[in-house]
């Protein structure tokens, strides 16, 4: 069967703007804006760099690929940027198969890469007349002084990139890589380095993107951003996924334990729920007590009221994805190393 025979094109002119198996009803497709079947990139002599992976991206939502420093993270959305080939299996962007016909989608996607730093001598609005240039697009001043202004850098128009903080810097090549107003964006560690309140900052800029429409694939190995941002998540090691949901599904699926948090006792405490048969561990001042089934939070809150421990504050914390980091791979991930 001939690959017209199996695909349902439409174009717009000469641009696929979706492409779906004439099988597939296309409301069906609708929602899965990027496809990945067994993606693989190997590096010679042996190296699995991505090693067989694959899920499919919802439109609209903000989908992470998490994982420590070698993962395979940048390998793989390099491929889905097209500018790596892939060594085997398949990826579809917009329907499109993207090893064949990537210059037909390249319009609707934007990119920021990893360790972004903009033109040291060229203030935002020259960079981006520079930027819409080189993309062949006719953007008045107005527009790109709009597209500042959105990414949070009005105050900083007349700033060199080279004087430029590193969050501001991102802020710039994340207006750099919205030029074109993509359907699809690709932000690779956006806040690696960056101090907290940096980084929170583009936490709002990115979920600001998200809610004017657009798809993000974010890669990242802050396990908060991930948590905080993220639709849906898929955690990579050694080349492949191993493990994918909702942030509060791979909790669940994962994550061990609720712990119930001792506020203002100390090792006392420890020994004297010990004596009645209670586990604990001391943790940032407080004693924390694991819980293993939520269902036995009721009963637990109860024998600790009973028991003579004077604290200050008693509450609940179930895990978070660093728990289910920690679970899944034995180690810590600390700026994208693993500790043991
Ligand atoms: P980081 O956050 O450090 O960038 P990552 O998860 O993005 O990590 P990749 O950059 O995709 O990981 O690298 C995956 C593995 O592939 C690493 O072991 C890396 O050294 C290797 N690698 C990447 N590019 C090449 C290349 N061109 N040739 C050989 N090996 C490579």
């Amino acid at each position: 069967m001939s690959e017209a025979e199996i695909w349902q094109i439409e174009e717009d002119e000469g641009l696929i703007t979706q492409a779906y198996p004439r099988r597939m009803a296309k409301r069906e497709l609708k929602d899965g804006i990027i496809e990945v079947e067994r993606l693989s990139k190997h590096y010679p002599p042996d190296l699995k760099a991505v090693d067989e992976i694959s899920f499919t991206i919802k439109r609209g939502q903000i989908f992470s690929l998490l994982g420590p420093n070698g993962a395979g993270k940048t390998t793989a959305v390099e491929i889905l940027e097209g500018l790596r080939e892939p060594t085997s299996g398949s990826a579809r962007i917009f329907g499109v198969d993207i090893s064949h016909d990537y210059d037909k989608i390249r319009k609707r996607v934007g990119i920021l890469p990893q360790n972004f730093e903009p033109f040291e001598m060229l203030r935002p609005l020259e960079a981006l007349e520079y930027w819409a240039h080189l993309f062949n697009m006719k953007k008045s001043n107005k527009e790109l002084l709009e597209l500042i202004e959105s990414v949070g850098l009005g105050g900083k128009k007349d700033a060199m990139g080279g004087k430029m903080s590193g969050g501001e810097k991102r802020k710039l090549g994340i207006a750099m890589s919205l030029i074109n107003d993509p359907e699809l964006l690709f932000l690779d560690e956006p806040t690696t380095g960056l101090d907290p309140k940096a980084r929170r900052d583009l936490w709002a800029l990115i979920q600001g993107i998200k809610k004017r429409g657009a798809t993000v694939v974010l890669t990242t190995h802050y396990l908060d951003e991930a948590e905080k941002l993220s639709d849906d998540v898929a955690i990579m090691n050694k080349g492949r996924v191993i493990a994918r949901g909702t942030p509060d599904q791979l909790i669940e699926q994962y994550g061990k334990e609720t712990y119930i948090v001792l506020v203002g006792v100390g090792q006392t405490a420890v020994e004297e729920l010990a004596k009645r048969g209670i586990t604990s561990h001391r943790e940032n001042g407080n004693v924390v007590v694991p819980v293993s089934n939520p269902r036995e939070l009721r009963t637990m809150f109860a024998k600790l009221s009973s028991i003579q421990v004077e604290f200050k504050d008693m509450y609940t914390r179930r895990q978070t994805l660093e728990d289910v980091f920690l679970n899944l791979v034995g180690q810590k991930m600390d700026e994208g190393v693993l500790r043991a």
